[in-house]
């Protein structure tokens, strides 16, 4: 039987060190302390919900690739598509976006807004998002409460309309003030360890001596808040107008509970879709899903290739043959596979808003759609104006055949963009980055994945602008440009600089060249 329960699709967003890992194994752990009630989950356990694989990304500490996570709450189904944190993979984590239905902005309360979580926040916006804001690590000394709310509304443009409001500042975190219920959700340390909410919910009227010289204050800011017109609205929060504000800390698990609730509560569901011809595909129509990120090389022991794909429409039920629409080809889901971090297994059913993970699929490219019944193409997940620039050749001529079969590999997960022209010839690719460490990772697996030593030399181009069949016979031969065809089709100018760029779109006023989004 399907399991029809209601879904919640969201990702976390946030600048590194925010408290993402540690916040993502807590709403975990706490879905499945309420779902198993009694049950004790040790250390162990809490390993088992971490997302990064890869030896690199232990040694760096940071989560490279992305991966689902899929847990039972209250009588909804809550899906958490992981995103990687550092900004050289920001092309990875907008094509994770793309698969959300609301995102979770997480702040580190003593850092404010940074880079990365701006970023981000950004692509929300264009992809018109909902977003809610977590404040992260308040049991540590930090920002003020006010002071934060003007920074999002200042730097992001949002206005913030807090849900909480602390009691005790940042390092002295007694509890929140619930502004719907006018509670205090008071702060306590149990003896259950992880799996157990440190939250007391208390009236107005029974807040202790200790803290009531606080809680006033918080009192008198909750009420200046709503002078402020700085109460919820759903309908603005959905239009993307307003943030949702509560205050946590991920690492005493407290929020952790409200958040969820707020989720469920809050958050919109998986709706209708529009396809490339404008056609909408509703929840409940024939199944369809798009492939937003395609990964190899999890499991060492033998070569596997999986596609992420989210549903978008009418129910998945494993071993059903569906239509690629780039193709129009058949395409058989025998191993359809639930992805939960490093844990696989298969998958039955899935409904929209869930990700299911595709095995073998070397036909799925990032961007693809599925579908049976009426045909159904879901516009592609956007690229990003490349930044940096290598030319790729084998280490070992030797090993050619499998160097071949690598960059291919790592074009087609959209590890780093693959250039290529006549003039250059197919031996020496020109590889495009958003971030330089998109080349680290290319030399990493090259080397231990496929066995193919790689070499890289750096080019002088700095940015790129899109044109076309025209545009690259007329700027051929012309100095500080040359023009590329990626494996998508897209033709890619790429410039010396940002001079040269408008010297030659200034003289050449028929030429096609066009900004790419610009990524990281
Ligand atoms: P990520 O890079 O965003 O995934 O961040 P992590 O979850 O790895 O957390 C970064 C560091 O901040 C770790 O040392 C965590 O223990 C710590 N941390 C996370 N949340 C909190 C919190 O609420 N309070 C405090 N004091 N530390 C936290």
């Amino acid at each position: 039987m399907p399991d029809t329960r209601p879904r919640r699709t969201f990702a976390v967003i946030s600048h590194p060190d925010a408290g993402k890992s540690t916040l993502t194994e807590a709403l975990a752990l706490h879905a499945r302390a309420i779902n198993e009630a009694g049950a004790v989950h040790g250390k162990g356990d809490r390993r088992a919900t971490v997302s990064d694989w890869m030896a690199m990304e232990k040694a760096r500490g940071i989560s490279i690739t992305s991966a689902a996570l899929q847990f039972a709450y209250r009588d909804h189904v809550v899906n958490l598509v992981d995103t990687p944190g550092h900004s050289d993979f920001s092309e990875d984590t907008y094509r994770v976006l793309s698969a959300v239905d609301s995102a979770v902005m997480l702040v580190d309360a003593g850092k404010g807004l940074e880079p990365q979580t701006l970023k981000l926040f950004r692509v929300c916006a264009l992809r018109g998002i909902p977003v809610i804001t977590v404040i992260n690590k308040w049991d540590r000394p930090g920002l003020s409460a006010l002071g934060l709310m003007d920074l999002i509304q200042e730097k992001i443009g949002l206005r913030p309309t807090p849900l909480t409001w602390p009691v005790g500042e940042a390092g002295d975190f007694r509890g929140v003030l619930d502004r719907r219920t006018g509670d205090f959700v008071k702060y306590t340390r149990t003896a259950g360890g992880a799996t157990r909410a440190p939250e007391q919910r208390l009236g107005a009227d029974e807040v202790g001596e200790d803290d009531l010289q606080v809680w006033r204050d918080a009192v008198e800011e909750h009420e200046l808040l709503g002078l402020d017109e700085a109460d919820h609205d759903q309908e603005q929060f959905l239009a993307g107008r307003t943030t949702p504000v509560m205050f946590a800390s991920a690492l005493q698990n407290f929020g952790v509970a409200q958040l969820l609730d707020l989720l469920l509560d809050l958050a919109p569901a998986p709706g209708g879709t529009e396809g490339v011809d404008g056609s909408v595909r509703a929840v409940d129509d024939d199944f369809s899903a798009f492939v937003f990120k395609v990964q190899s090389g999890m499991n060492t022991a033998h070569r596997d290739r999986l596609a992420y794909a989210r549903v978008v429409s009418g129910t998945f039920e494993r071993g059903m043959v569906v239509t690629h629409a780039a193709t129009g080809r058949p395409f058989a889901t025998k191993f359809a596979q639930a992805v939960f971090g490093r844990e696989t297994t298969s998958v039955e059913t899935a409904e929209p808003g869930d990700i299911i993970g595709l095995v073998n699929a070397t036909a799925l490219r990032v961007g693809d759609t599925i579908y049976v019944g009426e045909p159904i193409e879901y516009p592609p997940v956007p690229t990003f104006a490349p930044e940096h620039f290598v030319t790729a050749s084998a280490g070992d001529i030797g090993r050619y055949k499998q160097f071949r079969r690598g960059i291919e590999q790592l074009d087609q997960e959209g590890v780093v963009q693959v250039l290529r022209s006549d003039l250059r010839g197919d031996q020496n690719p020109v590889l495009a980055a958003v971030g330089p460490m998109q080349f680290e990772v290319v030399e990493d697996r090259m080397t231990n994945e496929f066995n193919a030593p790689i070499r890289f030399n750096r080019l002088d181009y700095q940015l790129a602008r899109r044109t076309d069949a025209a545009g690259a016979e007329a700027l051929a031969g012309m100095r500080g440009v040359e023009v590329l065809q990626r494996s998508d089709g897209t033709r890619l100018a790429l410039f010396v600089d940002q001079w040269r760029a408008k010297v030659t779109a200034r003289d050449n006023p028929d030429v096609m060249l066009e900004a790419l989004p610009a990524g990281g």
